[in-house]
């Protein structure tokens, strides 16, 4: 039977990301990477709109940020590869718009707790809006928040090709093949199937299996509370609101920003709930129903608009509290988590490969703190609830 240190279950950007850091940190590793679909056509981090920014509630959330922009905006050099090239990083900054005075002061206090950490987040008031962005109407704008750069989207493609060459280059191996089911001795895991190349042996399991992890954590008697959720994502042309130079504004249930010439929007669902792992039917209604009413109220400029185009991906919603499960449970110790990223794991991805590589080698978080995402908090009921989830 074949032997590995590490297995990766899922070769998108998190099993990629992983394989990089692992093999980087220590040479000679054996790490596997097996993905079911090379393609990547149902995986988020092809389908992502792929935004980086600093504003999120938690401080671990933006301290992962923090590296997070600094390794997307030196990627080929952070890599060790030049051919990589840049990932096109776009800083129009993040515009999170509240309409209440309550929404207002916790935009104030967070942007506080993100500046102590680095990030140049500032409010405005709604004349500060009107000054910054003339084209937006404030009339119900009591406050907002407003990252002028370190916030913004980039290459998703060119991150995840960055990794795989980067992890290769560096002796992870990459298959296509499909992790089938595991086998425990002893409370690890020893050994996983792969529905291929058979049976093949390892110390370590990581799972970064996307929509698919809860199945995978069900094979090991984990119930991991991530489920498949469905985004439907529309490309429009709006002719009498052309701004290449907006943010990417977080308004009321919808999220918008420019992409060539044109805008890419998406709101959740009000009957927001799980969908089957391979449901990418578009839920086409959202358009028309709930977000056109709000970007016409946003702007008049949105009076004429064309959807373009359209897409559908999948969130690894974690249901528990809506941020990253990451590290083993004590129940499986050699069985890895970088699950449940509920929207936001593309710029997680480089800092979370890390923290994950580390614990794997060390045995604890090492340059990161990240115990506050540690999987363990299933076990005692502690949630870090991520109010900014978009
Ligand atoms: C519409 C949308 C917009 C988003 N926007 C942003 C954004 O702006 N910013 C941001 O940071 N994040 C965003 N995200 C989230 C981000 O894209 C994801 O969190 C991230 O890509 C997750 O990466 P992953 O590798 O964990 O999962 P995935 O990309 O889903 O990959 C999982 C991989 O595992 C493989 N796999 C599954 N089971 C098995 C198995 N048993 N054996 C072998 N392979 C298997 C799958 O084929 C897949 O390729 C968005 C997501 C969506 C859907």
């Amino acid at each position: 039977m074949q032997n590995f240190d590490v297995v990766i279950a899922g070769g998108a950007v998190m099993g990629s990301s992983l394989a990089f850091w692992l093999t980087r940190m220590q040479p000679g590793l054996r790490v596997l990477v097996v993905e079911r679909d090379p393609s990547f056509a149902q995986a988020a981090t092809a389908l992502s709109v792929a935004s980086i920014r600093m504003q999120f509630s938690t401080p671990t959330n933006v301290a992962i940020s923090r590296f997070g922009i600094d390794f997307i905006r030196n990627f080929a050099d952070r890599i060790g590869q030049p051919e990589a090239g840049s990932l096109g990083l776009i800083e129009n900054g993040y515009l999170f718009l509240s309409r209440t005075a309550a929404g207002a002061a916790t935009l104030r206090e967070m942007a506080a707790m993100q500046r102590d950490l680095g990030a140049v987040t500032q409010v405005l008031d709604a004349a500060g809006v009107q000054a910054l962005f003339p084209w937006l109407q404030v009339h119900d704008v009591v406050a907002a928040s407003y990252g002028a750069r370190d916030e913004g989207w980039f290459d998703n493609m060119g991150l995840l090709n960055g990794f795989r060459m980067a992890a290769r280059a560096q002796g992870a191996r990459f298959v296509t093949d499909e992790v089938t089911g595991l086998q425990l001795k002893g409370g690890r895991v020893v050994s996983v199937d792969l529905a291929g190349a058979g049976r093949v042996a390892c110390g370590v399991l990581a799972n970064a299996a996307g929509t698919r992890a809860s199945r995978l954590a069900a094979w090991a008697g984990i119930a991991l509370p991530v489920e498949p959720r469905k985004r439907t994502v529309f490309v429009i042309d709006a002719p009498n609101a052309r701004h290449p130079e907006a943010p990417l504004l977080i308004d009321q249930g919808y999220y918008l920003r420019p992409e060539r010439g044109h805008w890419i929007t998406a709101t959740v669902p009000v009957d927001d709930g799980p969908c089957d792992v391979d449901d990418f039917e578009p839920d086409l209604h959202l358009f028309e129903d709930s977000i056109w009413p709000e970007l016409y109220n946003r702007a008049p400029g949105f009076d004429a608009v064309k959807v373009v185009r359209h897409w559908v991906g999948q969130y690894d919603y974690n249901v528990f509290d809506q941020n990253a499960l990451l590290g083993p449970l004590p129940a499986v110790p050699n069985l890895y988590f970088m699950n449940g990223f509920s929207g936001h794991g593309l710029q997680q991805s480089p800092a979370i490969g890390r923290g994950l590589a580390e614990h794997i080698l060390t045995g604890d978080w090492q340059s990161l703190d990240l115990s506050d995402l540690s999987v363990t908090r299933l076990l005692d009921g502690r949630r870090v609830l991520e109010s900014e989830v978009v």
